[in-house]
């Protein structure tokens, strides 16, 4: 299975607990076929103080990752779709499959 999903994008959760919650991919666990997003799958954590760095004990709350499969690329357009490919020049971009529209990860071009 190729991997559609790349960090930064906005993804929706299509099965699940989170099932309908959109975020932007932090990571990509590429060998795990497991992406982390943003406010999604939140589980709560113990953290040991540690003064050196800074960080007061507690509980919070951090993302855990899920599965690929459970996740779909949202078109700006059209919401959550299938990722088509095309070629613009000798580039491969990723297209929306609804539209046609080029679908690259925020805050890159
Ligand atoms: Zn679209």
């Amino acid at each position: 299975m190729s991997l559609n999903i790349q960090r930064n994008d906005t993804v929706e959760v299509i099965t699940g607990a989170d099932k309908g919650k959109r975020g932007r991919v932090l990571r990509v666990l590429g060998d795990k076929n497991r992406v982390l997003v943003e406010h999604v799958r939140m589980v709560k954590k113990h953290v040991h103080p540690n003064p050196q760095r800074n960080i007061k004990g507690g509980i919070a709350e951090q993302e855990s990752a899920i599965q690929i499969s459970n996740v779909m690329l949202v078109c700006s357009s059209c919401g959550p779709t299938r990722v088509g490919y095309k070629f613009e020049g000798d580039k491969k971009v990723r297209v929306c499959k609804k539209c046609g529209q080029a679908i690259t990860p925020k805050g890159k071009k």
